[in-house]
């Protein structure tokens, strides 16, 4: 029985060592996640989705279905955390964009380090790193395996998307800062931002983008994959007399600033547009040592234009034609510099999204809301009155004043984009 096992397991390395011999290994991996991307939307939309984009990623590619980790909650952090971990949130320790820290009561965000400081604005933006993360990335072990010479850089409009995929060993993780405009970064990475990234944040970009407004790509009746444009279940921004197209981001911004940019498509192309200028500069997928870079990229807009128009919205479907365009663009502009054949583009998403509950049961399905707020106070009341009867607190200690909840500071603390 040992000598058979044994035999087996030769075997096998034999099979492995021949496998890696014949085959090359890229020079660039690009891992794109698509923030509330639903798996469906690579067919709902596919009437016109162009050639370049999707459609090659699933002509050319292998579709990984019912490919399952299965956590909850499935919120930015953890997905993006699971994603690149292969793990769950038990153990790579990553349990929600917010979470208390049970031994303090302290609220804690998933990439707060307040031990490292801001590079490339003001302000407490970039104090934030990965050592909330407990396992390690893919990103990590192709640093470890190359000897920390290949080139890991992670990028996202959210700090969150950018931050945990790069990992540890990262060389840059860089992430959007509305206030002040500007790609940032921590110093756990780097003391100052590179002159290609200040060169790139003084062409403004964002703000030219939104200076063009937001028009459909076609002629609003062809949109039929979405309900009316005019409808009850999306957010109007202040100033908007209705949720319709076209949306005025030049006259919008002006109240709301350059946040906006993040529920436009044009921020998935802006955030594309940085990618780009990090692989001509960083030189990523031309490494000197010929080990295998990788550039983790997350488009963030999505997820904002699913939470603002939910997913039934024109603006939804228009998001994702304009995304397979910018998919297509990058394909070639990836085929152009390092070369067909030369990476390897993986494309998932860190979660879904539901339909609006509203417009679900207005079509006669069976849902409905959960009010946080109203469960949130039941439940404090009802251990309040637990812990007041046995008059002791959670360690035996005698109480001498009202308990404060701590899932107030929990509920204050949690973000509109998750
Ligand atoms: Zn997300």
């Amino acid at each position: 029985m040992k000598n058979r096992i044994f035999a087996t397991l030769l075997t096998f390395i034999c099979a492995v060592t021949t496998l890696f011999a014949q085959v090359e290994r890229p020079k660039l991996v690009v891992g794109l996640v698509v923030d509330q991307m639903r798996y469906d939307y690579l067919y709902r939309f596919a009437d016109r989705y162009g050639d370049d984009g999707f459609k090659r990623l699933l002509r050319e590619g292998f579709s990984c279905e019912n490919t399952i980790i299965p956590y909850i909650p499935t919120y930015t952090a953890i997905g993006h955390s699971t994603i690149y971990t292969g793990s769950v949130p038990s153990i790579h320790g990553i349990a929600g964009n917010d979470w208390i820290i049970q031994a303090t009561g302290q609220a804690m965000y998933c990439t707060q380090d307040d031990s490292v400081k801001t590079v490339g604005a003001s302000g407490k933006v970039g104090q934030q790193s990965p050592k909330n993360l407990l396992a390690s990335t893919i990103t990590d072990e192709l640093k470890l395996a190359t000897n920390f010479q290949s080139k890991v850089i992670g990028i996202a409009i959210k700090d969150r998307g950018g931050i945990l995929p790069a990992g540890h060993f990262a060389d840059a993780a860089y992430w959007f800062d509305s206030k002040s405009g500007n790609w940032v970064s921590s110093t756990y990475y780097m003391q100052k931002l590179p002159d290609w990234v200040n060169k790139f944040n003084k062409l403004k970009l964002a703000e030219k983008y939104l200076k063009q407004d937001w028009n459909t790509l076609y002629p609003i009746e062809t949109y039929k994959n979405s309900i009316q444009d005019d409808n009850e279940y999306e957010g109007k921004w202040a100033g908007e007399k209705s949720p319709t197209f076209p949306r005025k981001t030049s006259e919008l911004m002006k109240d709301i600033g350059l946040e906006l940019i993040k529920t436009t498509p044009q921020g998935n192309t802006f955030t594309l547009d940085f990618a780009k200028a990090a692989i001509e500069a960083e030189k990523l997928g031309n490494n000197p040592t010929g080990h295998t870079d990788f550039l983790c990229i997350s488009l963030s807009s999505t997820d904002y234009v699913g939470h603002r128009y939910s997913l039934s919205a024109v603006e939804i479907e228009d998001t994702y034609l304009r995304l397979d365009r910018d998919i297509a663009d990058l394909l070639n502009y990836l085929d152009k510099t390092i070369g067909k054949g030369n990476y390897t583009f993986f494309l998932t998403a860190d979660h879904a999204a539901s339909y609006n509950p509203r417009y679900y049961t207005d079509q006669k399905g069976n849902g409905g809301y959960l009010f946080l707020r109203q469960i949130q106070r039941e439940l404090n009341d009802e251990l309040t009155k637990k812990i007041w009867s046995q008059g002791l607190d959670k360690k035996g200690i005698q109480l001498s004043g009202t308990p404060q909840p701590q899932l107030d500071r929990f509920v204050k603390s949690r973000r509109t984009s998750r």
